[in-house]
C-alpha cells in the first residue's frame, strides 16, 4: 500500500478531467481525491504499487481527447491515510492566477447516439452537450468557467439535469452547458420579415424549405450560417447574387463522411481532421464528374468541407440527407453575425427564413478551415474548435506582450508566461464593425486569462488599423516588426524553435517594408532579435496601388513594360481592349505618379494571371493567383530561364526572362495550363537559387517558409521537394496560418525577445 500525490499540468480543466480521473481512480478501488487549482490538477490516490503505475500510465492514454498533459509530477507520500473512497474536491482559487479555457468542441460520440435514439429523453434535443462537448469559448461571458458566467445563465436547471450536473459519476458532472426540452434552450422559425412561423416541427419546416431552394440562415455555435441546397444550382446562385459574393468558393456540411467521399478525394489523416472534435472545414480535392454544381466552388480543384459539429447540425443534415451550403452570415466582406437583432436586420435580405435559438453566443467565432499537407495539419484559418488554446512557446517569459495583427485576416496575440493566446480569425480590419470586434476581442481575453500587457507590438505599416490601435494604446512600451520578419518569426515560434538563426522565407501578397516598398518576395536571414534582408524579387511597379491588388491587369502591364514587352505587342496582343488605360497606366509607371514599388511575389502570380488571361479582374482576395495554381499540372516539369543578380550586397531575383519566356509561350499558342505549370516551376527554381546563395553566405541550413504564398499546394511542396534534395532542413507552419492570420504570433515573440 502507498500514497502518490500527482500533479498534472496543461489542458486539463474544463475538458472533463476531474470526472475521468474519478472513475479511474474507482475503477482501482483507491482512496483520495482530486482537485483543481489556478495552475492544474492535484490528486492524491492511495492503493498498491502496481495499481498506483497502472493508475498513471492510463492517466496518459486514456485522458480525454481534447485535454493536453504538459507536465505529470508525481511524488510518494510517506503517510498513509484512513479514508473512504474517492472524493472531488472544491477547486481552489488564487487571484491573478488563470484557467485555460476549452475551446467550443464537436458533439462527442456518447450525446450523438443519444440524440437519436428514441428512448432517451433527449431525443432530438438540438442543445444535447455533455462534459466532452458542446459550447464553450462561445458562451464565456466571464471568468470562472461556471455557468452563471455564461449565456447559458437564464435557463435554470430541471431536477433530473441538476441531478446530473452534480454526480460526479455522470458523464455531465459540471458540464456548464447541460440542458433538456424541459429547462433549456428551444428553437424558432422565422421568415424573413421577423414573423414567426408556428408549426408543429420546426426540423421537418425547415427541411422542406431547404427542399424548396429557400436559403435559410441557420444560428450555430459561433455565429449564423447562410445554408442552402448545395446540389441546387438555382439555390446556390440565389444565395451568391443576394450576398454579394461572386465566385469565392462556399463551404458544404455534409451528412456524413460516406457521403463526403462520393464527392471528394479524402486520405486517412484528412478523415480524422474531418471526423474529430475540432471539426474545421477541410479543403478536400474534388472528385470529378460529380453532380455538385460549379457555383458551389468555381474554378477550384479542392472544396472546403465540414461535417456536422452542433446536434442540430446533425439533426437537420440528417433529415434533409444531402450536403449543404453552409457559409458564414455576412454580406460580402463583412463579419459574420452572431447577435439576433442584428442578424435579422443584417441578413433579411439574403435569407428567406431564419432558424434561431434563444442561447446568446457571447463570442463570435468563425469556421476554422485547414488542409492537410504531407501528413499534417496545415491550417489556413484559425477559430472555432482551437480558440482560445494557447500555443506553447519555447522559452518562459516574465513579460507579457500584445501582438496588434496585420490588416487581413487579423488575429490579435496576448502572452503569458510560456503561452500565447492567440485570438479568433477577427477579419479584414477595413470596417468598423471588424475594428470593434478587434477592440472587444482584446478586451475580453486580457479579462479571461487575467492578462495585463507591458508591451504592444504592432505592423510596421502606418495606415493599419491594428498599427493605429497600438499606436493610441495607453500601453507605454511599443515596438513595431515588419511584416514578413513578423511571417518568419511566427513560423518560427510554431515550430519552438530556441533562438536560432534560419533563412526566412516570406511569400506574400503584400506588406510595408523598411525602406517604404512594398515587400512579399523576401529571403530573410532572421533569429528572433533581428533580421538581414539577404535578398528579394527584384522591385516592379504597382501602378495605382492597391488599385493594382484588385486589377492584377495593372500590374500585368507594369511588368510586360519592365520585361521590355514592346507596346505594340501589348495592345495588339495582349490587352487589345486597354487602349486608352494603357497609356496612362505607361504615364504612371514612367512619372512614378501614384505608383509603388514591390517585391511581393503574391503580386507578380497575379500579373501573370492576368497576361496569359486566366484573370484580369478579382473579386476576392487572392483570386487571380488561385486560379493561376488551379489550372497548373503538377507533373509538368517545364520551366523557363531565369537570372540572379547581386545588387550593392542584396540577392536579386530578376523577373525579366520569365516574363519574357510566359509572353513567347502565350504567343506561340501554347495553353494556359502549360504555361502557368512552367511559370510555378520557376518561381520554385528561382527561390531555391536565392536560397542556396543565402546558405553559401551564411552557413545557415535551417528554412522556415512563410506568408500568404505557402497556401499555393504547387508552390509549397515543389518547393520543399526541391530545398530537401539540398539537403536543407525546412520548417512550415504547424498550428498557426502561413497567411497573415499568423503574423499577431511572430510580432508578439519578437516583443519578448526585445523588450
Ligand atoms: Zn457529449
Ligand atoms: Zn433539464
Ligand atoms: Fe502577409
Amino acid at each position: 500500500m502507498k500514497r502518490n500525490r500527482i500533479r498534472i499540468t496543461g489542458i486539463v480543466q474544463g475538458v472533463g478531467f476531474r470526472p475521468f480521473i474519478y472513475n479511474l481512480a474507482k475503477s482501482f478501488a483507491f482512496t483520495g481525491w482530486v482537485f483543481n487549482d489556478s495552475s492544474g490538477v492535484e490528486v492524491e490516490v492511495q492503493g498498491s504499487v502496481a495499481d498506483l503505475e497502472k493508475f498513471r500510465k492510463d492517466l496518459r492514454i486514456k485522458k480525454p481527447s481534447i485535454s493536453v498533459i504538459e507536465t505529470l509530477d508525481n511524488i510518494d507520500i510517506s503517510i498513509i491515510k484512513n479514508e473512504e473512497g474517492f472524493i472531488i474536491k472544491h477547486s481552489k482559487r488564487e487571484p491573478g492566477q488563470f484557467v485555460l479555457i476549452s475551446p467550443d468542441l464537436a458533439i462527442c460520440n456518447d450525446c450523438r447516439a443519444e440524440l437519436f435514439n428514441k428512448q432517451d429523453r433527449r431525443y432530438f434535443y438540438p442543445f444535447i452537450n455533455c462534459t466532452n462537448c458542446g459550447p464553450r469559448f462561445t458562451i464565456i461571458k466571464d471568468i470562472p468557467y461556471d455557468r452563471g458566467n455564461t449565456t447559458m445563465l437564464p435557463f435554470k436547471m430541471c431536477n433530473i439535469c441538476q441531478a446530473e450536473y452534480e454526480d460526479p459519476g455522470d458523464r455531465r458532472f459540471h458540464a456548464q452547458p447541460d440542458a433538456c426540452f424541459d429547462c433549456g434552450p428551444g428553437l424558432t422559425l422565422l421568415s424573413s420579415d421577423g414573423t414567426e412561423k408556428h408549426t408543429d416541427n420546426i426540423i421537418n419546416e425547415t427541411i422542406q424549405l431547404l427542399q424548396s431552394e429557400k436559403v435559410i440562415a441557420i444560428k450555430g455555435l459561433g455565429g449564423y450560417h447562410l445554408a442552402c441546397d448545395a446540389l441546387c444550382d438555382a439555390a446556390v446562385s440565389k444565395l451568391r447574387s443576394r450576398k454579394y459574393r461572386e465566385e469565392k468558393p462556399f463551404a458544404v456540411m455534409f451528412p456524413s463522411i460516406t457521403r463526403v467521399k462520393e464527392f471528394c478525394e479524402v486520405n486517412r489523416e484528412e478523415e480524422n481532421l474531418l471526423t474529430g472534435n475540432v471539426r474545421p472545414i477541410v479543403l478536400l480535392k474534388k472528385k470529378p464528374g460529380t453532380k455538385l454544381p460549379e457555383t458551389v466552388a468555381p474554378k477550384q480543384k479542392y472544396l472546403g468541407v465540414m461535417l456536422p459539429y452542433t446536434p442540430l447540425h446533425y439533426i437537420l443534415l440528417t433529415e434533409f440527407n444531402g450536403p449543404l451550403v453552409m457559409t458564414s452570415g455576412n454580406i460580402s466582406d463583412e463579419p459574420i453575425s452572431f447577435l439576433d437583432n442584428e442578424a435579422k436586420h443584417r441578413l433579411k435580405d439574403i435569407a428567406d427564413y431564419f432558424l434561431l435559438h434563444n442561447r446568446e453566443i457571447f463570442m463570435r467565432c468563425d469556421d476554422s478551415v485547414s488542409r492537410i499537407f504531407n501528413g499534417k495539419e496545415y491550417p489556413l484559418r484559425r477559430a472555432r474548435g482551437y480558440v482560445p488554446f494557447p500555443i506553447i512557446l519555447p522559452g518562459q517569459s516574465d513579460i507579457s506582450v500584445l501582438g496588434c495583427g496585420g490588416m487581413l485576416k487579423n488575429t490579435f496575440c496576448l502572452t503569458l508566461n510560456n503561452y500565447a493566446f492567440i485570438s479568433h480569425h477577427i477579419g479584414d480590419l477595413e470596417n468598423l464593425e471588424t475594428y470593434k470586434s478587434f477592440e472587444d476581442g482584446i478586451e475580453h481575453f486580457k479579462r479571461l486569462f487575467s492578462i495585463t500587457p507591458e508591451l504592444i507590438v504592432s505592423d510596421l505599416h502606418p495606415e493599419y488599423l491594428s498599427t493605429q490601435y497600438a499606436l493610441d494604446s495607453p500601453i507605454k512600451n511599443k515596438l513595431a516588426v515588419q511584416h514578413h520578419y513578423a511571417h518568419v518569426l511566427s513560423c518560427m515560434a510554431d515550430n519552438k524553435l530556441s533562438n536560432e538563426k534560419v533563412i526566412g522565407v516570406a511569400c506574400d501578397g503584400t506588406g510595408y517594408g523598411d525602406d517604404g516598398n512594398i515587400w512579399g518576395g523576401e529571403i530573410l536571414i532572421a533569429d528572433y532579435n533581428g533580421f538581414e534582408r539577404f535578398g528579394h524579387i527584384d522591385y516592379f511597379d504597382l501602378p495605382g496601388g492597391d488599385s493594382a491588388i484588385i486589377n492584377p491587369y495593372k500590374t500585368a502591364i507594369s511588368l510586360l513594360l519592365k520585361s521590355g514587352i514592346s507596346d505594340d505587342v501589348i495592345l495588339t496582343k495582349l490587352f487589345p481592349d486597354l487602349k486608352s488605360e494603357f497609356k496612362i497606366i505607361k504615364n504612371m509607371i514612367s512619372k512614378e505618379l501614384n505608383t509603388v514599388k514591390t517585391s511581393s511575389l503574391g503580386r507578380l502570380f497575379d500579373g501573370v494571371s492576368s497576361i496569359i488571361g486566366v484573370k484580369r479582374k478579382i473579386n476576392y482576395e487572392g483570386q487571380a493567383a488561385i486560379e493561376l495554381e488551379m489550372i497548373a499540372d503538377e507533373d509538368d516539369t517545364g520551366q523557363y530561364p531565369f537570372d540572379l543578380k547581386k545588387d550593392v550586397g542584396t540577392q536579386l531575383l530578376l523577373i525579366e526572362q520569365i516574363i519574357i519566356g510566359v509572353v513567347n509561350d502565350l504567343l506561340n499558342g501554347m495553353s494556359k495550363n502549360r504555361i502557368s505549370s512552367k511559370f510555378h516551376n520557376t518561381i520554385v527554381e528561382i527561390f531555391a537559387k536565392g536560397i542556396l546563395e543565402a546558405r553559401n553566405y551564411s552557413n545557415i541550413n535551417q528554412v522556415a517558409l512563410s506568408g500568404g504564398v505557402f497556401q499555393n499546394m504547387i508552390f509549397l511542396k515543389k518547393l520543399i521537394i526541391k530545398l530537401k534534395s539540398c539537403n536543407f532542413n525546412v520548417i512550415i507552419h504547424d498550428n498557426v496560418p502561413c497567411n497573415d492570420g499568423g503574423i499577431s504570433l511572430g510580432q508578439a515573440v519578437f516583443g519578448i525577445f526585445n523588450s
